[in-house]
């Protein structure tokens, strides 16, 4: 039998906004990931571009988010344009619920950046060396993050960004949820799971 939207636990609007968006029926990560991640379990989905992963991740984090305004998603990427573009996904997937998300990345003005955060924002998406800037000077916080997503993690690997990703990790809450999305599963890879993830549970999907 195959899932259904509506076979998951989440509200209307979110639902509503699923519809609108053309959805009709998970594809296979979103089939797997979302019951687990809804259940705040840790997952590691292994899928390439393009399986709906972004709405895997994307759906069950402005489910939870609260209207309250604080930071309490981050979602980790390797370059300025993915940022834009999931935050681009989950602005369409929250349309019918007050939320903010906010893209922050290397390039564009700090000053900008800071204003925004300062209105209010539930949903970070950023790039690794711009979120630790913000932390140092403390213009964003973390602690009441609940869920931390680390998208393209392969690629953030190879980006050089292992030391920025484990020095952010450190300052998110420990009662966090984290997930991580990558399309190959190298030994670096292998030992952030170990380190910084509580027994995640695997989805691997082949295109
Ligand atoms: P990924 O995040 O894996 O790179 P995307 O989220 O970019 O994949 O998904 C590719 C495209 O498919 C996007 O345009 C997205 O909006 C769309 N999409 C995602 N999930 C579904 C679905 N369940 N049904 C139809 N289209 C979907």
């Amino acid at each position: 039998m195959t899932t259904n939207f509506n076979d998951f636990q989440i509200s209307e609007p979110i639902k509503r906004a699923i519809k609108e968006m053309g959805f009709e029926e998970p594809s296979p990560i979103q089939e797997k990931a979302i019951p687990v991640i809804l259940e705040r379990g840790d997952v590691i989905g292994q899928a390439q571009t393009g399986t709906g992963k972004t709405a895997a991740f994307g759906i069950p984090v402005v489910e939870k988010v609260t209207q309250e305004r604080y930071v309490q998603a981050l979602i980790l990427t390797p370059t300025r344009e993915l940022a834009i573009q999931v935050s681009g996904e989950l602005q369409k997937l929250s349309v019918h619920k007050k939320i903010r998300t906010l893209p922050i990345y290397g390039g564009q003005s700090i000053g900008h950046q800071i204003k925004a955060l300062k209105q209010g924002v539930q949903v970070v998406i950023g790039t690794p060396g711009r979120i630790l800037d913000h932390l140092r000077r403390k213009t964003l916080k973390l602690d009441q993050v609940h869920t931390v997503v680390l998208d393209e993690a392969d690629e953030m690997l190879d980006m050089g960004f292992v030391d920025d990703i484990e020095t952010i990790l450190r300052q998110v809450n420990q009662e966090r949820q984290t997930l991580l999305f990558s399309a190959t599963m190298p030994l670096a890879i292998r030992k952030l799971t170990k380190r910084y993830m509580k027994t995640p549970k695997t989805v691997t999907i082949n295109k």
